[in-house]
């Protein structure tokens, strides 16, 4: 898998990018990811990549042409057109269907981030594939959605998580709320672990395990469950 960011703030993105479990899967070379300023992409003199929204009113609109030369350098360099993603409060809301969607069904995401009122128009027109929102809220720019989105997906690569850290019984991916989780001690301010956490059978902690992950997504997301059922329907 390989993801593009485009952003007036690559290092921004490269600090998180660079941190913790996906740095190391960068390092190992189970993703490629790579942050662009879009403002070396300008030709204008001053390096300037927005300007007033025609028609007027508030803010800047970050201009088409910067954006579009950032995606052709990439088209070039990675010798392939990638699956274009335009952050923003418009597009469909990001959840892990989405994720395990892109992780599986794209080797490349070209990822671009707003800022400012906004891209001018043309660009999502002339390039985009599917826009995507963090949830119905608006933020200042579209690097903190995509770097959510960039972890989410990169995560489901092979070999980015370790055995140990099996995505495929957290929260979401079956359509659950993960079970409950402890560690030591085995006693902390009067609290014990459940017992049959202790017991070294495997079937029964597996079952417990199932079992308060529908008690819990019944209790936390019923929302969730009523998806189930009308998906079983
Ligand atoms: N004027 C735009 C509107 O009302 O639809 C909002 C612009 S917002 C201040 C600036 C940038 O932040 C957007 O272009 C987008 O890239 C990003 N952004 C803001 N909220 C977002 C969200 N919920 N999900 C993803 N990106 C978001």
């Amino acid at each position: 898998m390989r993801i593009d960011i485009a952003t007036l703030f690559p290092e921004m993105c490269e600090a998180v990018l660079s941190t913790s479990i996906i740095g190391r899967a960068r390092r190992a070379g189970f993703v490629e990811m790579y942050c662009h300023n879009i403002r070396d992409y300008t030709l204008d003199k001053h390096q300037r990549v927005d300007s007033a929204p025609y028609g007027g009113g508030n803010g800047m609109i970050m201009q088409a042409d910067p954006i579009f030369r950032c995606f052709e350098h990439v088209c070039e360099e990675a010798c392939s057109k990638p699956y274009v993603i335009y952050m923003s409060p418009q597009g469909a809301v990001l959840n892990q269907q989405m994720a395990v969607d892109f992780a599986e069904n794209y080797e490349h995401l070209f990822i671009i981030c707003g800022h400012y009122e906004g891209v001018d128009e043309r660009i999502i027109e002339e390039i985009v594939d599917r826009e995507v929102s963090i949830g119905d809220y608006v933020i200042t720019g579209g690097e903190l959605g995509a770097l959510v989105l960039a972890d989410c997906v990169a995560r489901l690569c092979d070999g980015v998580l370790s055995e140990d850290v099996c995505f495929e019984d957290e929260s979401h991916f079956s359509g659950l709320l993960e079970y409950p989780q402890y560690t030591r001690p085995q006693v902390w301010h009067e609290k014990a672990v459940p017992e049959v956490l202790l017991s070294g059978n495997h079937k029964l902690i597996s079952d417990w395990r199932h079992a308060e992950a529908v008690r819990r997504t019944a209790e936390k997301r019923p929302d969730m469950i009523q998806k189930n059922e009308d998906k079983n329907r």
